[in-house]
């Protein structure tokens, strides 16, 4: 019961699980090539909150005095929320690239649970007593918690109907000791982390049936249960070159096709079951504080989009053109677009029903959506400032070979910028925008927190328009109109 180091991490993550990838069953995930790198960050992160100089803006306290990771705080207050800020901020600061899945931004998921006690204390009083029990134990154990949420859907066209589940995750069987679960999951980090809470895919449920209760089911799932399979897809970053690869060799985080074949979940991990309405609640509101934590990540890799641009234009001269500078200011606008939204969704931040202060919800998903949505558009903008040397660039190996190395220092030497910091700044801008890894980012960004149209679900349900409706009602002078609703 105290703040983990990286090496408790590490060693905890010896619990007997089962994971696969690339043909093979992972004996020590802290020590495979292809997790080391993303464990290493993790373990990083566990050993700062141990650091004098980043005790204040990583660590806190619980009312009874208990030191916890900051993140881990549920936010009562502004200065909470800024608090979160600046805890990732600090953390994004010291390792040097933007890592999503890594905890802080999933134990939100389970505050928009906790949001809900009055419902489920209506449904059964020991959810609500596990949910807490659970965020509690989350800070004090300081747990690597990740969120489940996207079964393999199949045939999505036979789920639309609300009578029929198919393969989806569900109940098997009840017994004393919990239930017991059969189905699958996607997860990125699951393999490396400590426990997922795992819910409901994103479905119609308040239109479902009776037939679709054992689908509707939440709770905690320790990743090591006996039944829980991982099965991994192939990192990017293995076997690559640190050098020609900087971000993919440091920053793969792995994503997990996770099977719970017949696992038993105990019952003081049970945090609903058999209901529909709250599946339906949390599908609406599970990212009413992950996404604040989710858009700063976001945010982060506008910078290393602005950065990149701006260092390679200056070192070949290009500054001095108007139409650069309006290119780089285009992605300066993007920047700050982001950074207005999660200012002033902390300014304008909300008490929800369970006493929790929330971002402003409207301006966290609409910032979600700006964010998102202008990313590929800002990629796109920065890849075309790079200039085709991002994809011509011979790799570092071949650069330093005596036989043609003053071939290289003639053809990329720029100002007092050498061929070795040039190459080096066209491997980062690859890294970012062109390689393997950086597609998958995108995809990731695109998906890992609900598909686009997800997103802007949650944008309009979280818009209250009648200031508009009445706006205009006045304005033409309307009597009709009054009672539409969201
Ligand atoms: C890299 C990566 C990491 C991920 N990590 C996680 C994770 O950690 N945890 C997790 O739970 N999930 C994770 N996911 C899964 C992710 O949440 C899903 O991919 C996403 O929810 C979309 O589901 P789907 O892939 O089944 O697409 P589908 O449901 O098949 O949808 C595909 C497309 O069809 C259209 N569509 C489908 N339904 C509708 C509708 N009702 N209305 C309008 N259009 C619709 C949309 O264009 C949608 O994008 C990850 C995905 C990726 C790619």
């Amino acid at each position: 019961m105290a703040l983990m180091t990286g090496d408790d991490y590490r060693r905890s993550l010896n619990d007997g699980r089962e994971v696969y990838i690339d043909g093979e069953k992972v004996k020590n995930v802290a020590e495979h090539p292809s997790f080391k790198p993303i464990v290493d960050v993790r373990a990083r992160m566990y050993d700062l909150n141990h650091m004098a100089e980043y005790k204040d803006q990583l660590t806190t306290t619980l009312e009874d005095g208990e030191l916890i990771c900051r993140a881990y705080k549920t936010p009562k207050t502004k200065e909470d929320l800024s608090g979160i800020r600046k805890y990732v901020e600090t953390v994004l600061d010291d390792l040097g690239g933007v890592v999503y899945r890594v905890g802080d931004e999933t134990i939100g998921e389970m505050w928009s649970l906790f949001d809900a006690q009055d419902k489920l204390n209506e449904i059964d009083p020991t959810y609500a007593k596990n949910i807490a029990y659970h965020i509690d134990r989350v800070a004090r154990e300081d747990l690597f918690h990740v969120s489940a949420n996207t079964d393999p859907k199949g045939d999505r066209s036979k789920l639309f109907s609300g009578k029929e589940g198919g393969t989806l995750l569900h109940v098997v069987e009840e017994n004393d000791r919990g239930i017991v679960v059969k189905g699958a999951k996607f997860e990125t980090a699951a393999a490396y982390a400590h426990q997922a809470f795992v819910k409901p895919t994103i479905l119609d449920w308040g239109a479902g049936e009776e037939s679709m209760a054992p689908f509707a089911c939440g709770f905690i799932a320790d990743m090591g249960s006996p039944g829980l399979k991982h099965i991994c897809r192939t990192s990017l970053g293995t076997n690559r070159n640190e050098k020609d690869y900087p971000i993919s060799t440091k920053f793969e985080e792995i994503d997990t096709l996770l099977i719970f074949d017949n696992v038993l979940i105990p019952w003081e991990n049970v945090l609903f079951h058999r209901s529909l309405e709250s599946a339906a609640y949390i599908r609406s509101t599970l990212h009413r504080y992950s996404a604040f934590n989710y858009v700063l990540r976001i945010l982060r890799r506008a910078d290393y989009l602005l950065g990149t641009a701006l260092l390679n234009v200056e070192q070949t001269g290009l500054t001095k053109l108007q139409a650069v500078k309006e290119k780089i200011s285009e992605l300066i606008n993007y920047r700050e677009g982001i950074n207005a939204h999660l200012t002033a969704a902390v300014a304008n931040a909300e008490v929800s029903a369970g006493g929790l202060m929330m971002p402003n919800q409207s301006l966290l998903y609409t910032g979600r959506v700006f964010a998102l949505s202008n990313f590929p558009a800002m990629a796109h903008l920065t890849r075309e400032l790079v200039g085709g040397q991002l994809a011509v660039t011979p790799d570092s190996d071949t650069m330093v070979d005596p036989a043609i190395s003053k071939y290289i220092d003639r053809y990329y030497s720029v100002s007092e910028w050498n061929a070795d910091e040039r190459a080096k700044l066209l491997y980062f801008a690859r890294d970012l925008l062109n390689s393997s890894y950086a597609g998958h980012r995108t995809t990731f960004e695109l998906f890992a927190q609900s598909p686009p149209f997800a997103q802007q679900m949650a944008v309009f349900n979280n818009f209250d328009p009648e200031a508009q409706r009445e706006m205009v009602r006045k304005a033409a002078d309307l009597k009709s109109g009054q009672t539409i609703t969201n």
